[in-house]
């Protein structure tokens, strides 16, 4: 018995993804809650210089590991106990600014009490969360207060190895007002070098391999020219 391979073609999953999620250009002066942790220069480009995201391979194994993560969240978190819902986009106005986030799964119990799950993926062997989460979870915990009339009970990080699937749940603080002060005083900051075409003069990135993945890298090294 043999096989014989009739046809082949392939398929560019890369612009399925691409089509699926939402990575338009931004328009005026948007924060969302995923960039909230970026250089300050880096989160003002995006501003200066809009441009839609283009997924690498590698931020669309995320996706689907992010996709397939939501669709068992109501297994994680049992029917009989809370309401799941997934892919929460909110909004809220914070001075000239508008913020924005899409938190992977809100659960609800007792009414009105949410807990707030994010998903990460990591290509790493190690479980071990990452100080950089952290402004965006502040980030969401803010828009939920904000604007929505659930009160936080919990926060919760799905932490997935992709190499093993191996998933650990962490419940992680609730943010404290000065962990919210930060993230708002970081947005003010943004704004104002903007307005005031200082943009070169904000901070620079926490970590050295912010600039090597960075999109506007051309754009801010022109900043200084
Ligand atoms: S190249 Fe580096 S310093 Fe410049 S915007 Fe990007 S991350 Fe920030």
């Amino acid at each position: 018995m043999t096989m014989t391979v009739q046809s082949e073609d392939d398929i560019d999953i890369l612009s399925i993804l691409q089509a699926r999620r939402e990575f338009r250009p931004k328009r005026g002066l948007e924060f969302y809650a995923s960039e909230m942790a970026f250089c300050h220069r880096k989160i003002a480009l995006s501003i200066l210089y809009p441009r839609e995201t283009t997924l690498t391979a590698r931020m669309a194994l995320g996706v689907m590991m992010h996709e397939m993560l939501e669709a068992i969240l109501d297994e994680i978190y049992p029917i009989d106990t809370y309401y799941i819902e997934t892919e929460v986009s909110l909004s809220a106005e914070y001075g000239k600014a508008t913020v924005l986030g899409r938190i992977d799964g809100i659960a609800l119990c007792d009414h009105d009490q949410a807990i707030i799950i994010e998903v990460k993926s990591t290509g790493r062997r190690e479980h071990g969360l990452r100080e950089w989460y952290w402004p965006q979870i502040v980030t969401y915990y803010w828009l939920v207060q904000k604007t929505t009339p659930w009160r936080v009970k919990e926060i919760h990080i799905l932490h997935l190895l992709q190499r093993s699937l191996a998933l650990r749940r962490y419940r992680v603080s609730i943010p404290s007002e000065d962990d919210v002060q930060r993230v708002l005083r970081k947005i003010d900051t943004i704004v104002e070098a903007i307005e005031k075409n200082s943009v070169h003069e904000l901070p620079g990135p926490q970590y050295d391999w912010e600039c090597e993945k960075c999109e506007w890298r051309e754009e801010c090294q022109n900043l200084t020219k």
